[in-house]
């Protein structure tokens, strides 16, 4: 095997002066993810700046086994972008690969890529009225190629599906090295496997993906917001199937929030509860058509009034411009942002059949408090998919790191209930490195089998994002 000193400096004659970096403290932002969980060591961190470049780094590194993490925005809540401890391998950045190729309006796609920031993506189809329908609270850092590896998801899922419907074509090297010319703008091709799929949601372990060509849609010229105040969480899925039946393809949106949830926000980031009296539970919801008197308004006022006739909801309040519709959601990101203030929380991201979300809830926190007495459950999420972020917060006594040593203990609780109803213990972010365990313990063995089949024939070395999703 070739000597460190000789692998690094075949790999800086790869790429240009601004591809290669060494610096402990320039590689730091690179190495640690956002929320401090993990923090990496590697040899380099290797930025190409074309699709070939990103080919010659991989070349070099199967030649000398050495291990590559591939990287987009580093927003990933998972572990899957920074490298392992030991520092045998290299990071490999996407940021530089920013170029949008291609935009069609008569198409409704875009060829972009891998290092695009998604917020750009979204600015490059409305620049010609056409609209990308991915959104998520990271999307001013998070990138295209990031966002394809973990099959983002984000609040229009429901109206658009998830970042795997959204992909008609990729771009990508192979393990090996090879350049996969894989970008079309088809909606219909059938011409034997779906090779794409694999890659998308791959989180980096089967290849890089260098290029997409997207999916865009009509440009929504009417937007509707409410938030609406529930009494019960039962409520909340029978209000959520009467929306659907009211408003067609029209229901882009539709978030859960708690009490408590809101609260933290309130109390944390400043937001203001639109709604004089507390309830338990609330619904933002939108609606929006590609018409500009689309007459969804109306429809919204109908749904208000015919839901809080029938006791589903209590009072409820819809954006009288988009100012307004803009501080409704500000109360649904508030509440992310403020956790980090409440004490330890431990994290999940599950989903459940849509009908089961309500035993979901009532069924963890009745679990929850019998092994933790007074701990504090914020369930919050996509429920219009059945995804909850189902965070749990310490008591307000107590300490923090004695807290936090009970999250295996909690995530056995909360996971055994979500794959009891035949739910996922991940819905939108991921294996990475930090589900991996569990993934291996509720994922049939016969699954786990067929991934690894797959991992070693496109990966026989194991060089692309090793020992994430499965152990080595
Ligand atoms: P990274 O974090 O850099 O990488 C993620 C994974 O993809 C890693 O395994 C990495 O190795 C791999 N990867 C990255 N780029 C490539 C590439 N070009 N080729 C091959 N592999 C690659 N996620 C949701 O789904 N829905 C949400 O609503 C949501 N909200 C969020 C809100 C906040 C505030 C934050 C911080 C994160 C949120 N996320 C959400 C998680 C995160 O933003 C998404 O997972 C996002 O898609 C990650 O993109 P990224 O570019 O940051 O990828
Ligand atoms: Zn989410």
């Amino acid at each position: 095997m070739p000597q460190t000193s000789e692998i690094l400096s075949r790999l800086k004659q790869a790429v240009d002066d601004k591809g290669f970096i060494t610096d402990n403290t320039a590689m730091e932002p690179f190495l640690r993810e956002e929320r401090g969980t993990y923090f990496g060591a590697a040899l380099a961190v290797l930025r190409p700046n074309s699709t070939e470049e990103v080919a010659a780094i991989v070349k070099i590194c199967a030649e000398t086994k050495t291990p590559i993490f591939p990287q987009g925005g580093n927003t990933g809540l998972a572990g899957g972008a920074v490298p392992w401890e030991d520092g045998k391998g290299i990071v490999l950045s996407l940021s530089r690969m920013n170029r949008v190729r291609d935009i069609d309006p008569i198409d409704f796609s875009i060829t972009a890529e891998a290092g695009c920031i998604l917020a750009d993506i979204q600015k490059a189809a409305e620049a010609v009225d056409r609209l990308y329908p991915l959104s998520l609270g990271a999307e001013g850092t998070c990138q295209i190629g990031g966002n394809i590896s973990t099959n983002a998801g984000g609040i229009a899922v429901l109206r658009y599906g998830n970042t795997r419907s959204l992909v008609l074509g990729i771009e990508a090297v192979l393990p090996d090295g090879r350049i996969w010319h894989g970008l079309r703008a088809l909606r219909k091709d059938n011409t034997g496997y779906d090779l794409k799929q694999l890659f998308i949601g791959g989180e980096g372990t089967l290849g890089i993906i260098t290029a997409a060509t997207l999916r865009l849609f009509p440009m929504p010229k009417q937007i509707e917001t409410a938030f609406l105040a529930l009494s019960r969480v039962e409520d909340v899925m029978a209000l959520f199937s009467r929306a659907r039946q009211a408003s067609g393809d029209q229901l882009t949106a539709f978030e859960l929030l708690s009490r408590f949830g809101i609260d933290m926000a309130m109390k944390h980031v400043g937001v203001t509860d639109p709604i004089a009296a507390q309830y338990p539970w609330y619904v933002l919801m939108e609606m929006s058509s590609s018409e500009a008197n689309g007459g969804i308004k109306e429809s919204l006022e109908r749904f208000l009034a015919d839901s809080m006739e029938a006791g589903l909801v209590k009072d409820g309040v819809i954006a009288a411009s988009s100012n307004q519709a803009r501080d409704l959601w500000r109360i649904r990101e508030g509440l992310v942002e403020a956790q980090k203030y409440e004490g330890g929380s431990v994290k999940h991201d599950i989903s459940v059949p849509v009908s089961k979300v309500a035993t979901f809830i009532t069924r963890a926190g009745e679990a929850i408090e019998r092994h933790v007495p007074g701990i504090r459950p914020n369930a919050f999420g996509h429920v219009g998919d059945g995804n909850i972020h189902y965070n749990i917060h310490q008591p307000v006594e107590g300490e923090k790191a004695a807290f936090l040593k009970l999250q295996p203990d909690l995530n056995r609780i909360v996971h055994d209930i979500a794959v009891g109803l035949n739910g996922s213990i991940s819905a939108e972010h991921g294996i990475g490195r930090l589900k991996r365990d569990e993934l291996a313990h509720y994922k049939e063995p016969i699954e786990i089998e067929l991934m690894r089949r797959v991992k070693h024939a496109l990966d026989p070395d194991g060089i692309m994002n090793p020992g994430k999703i499965l152990a080595p």
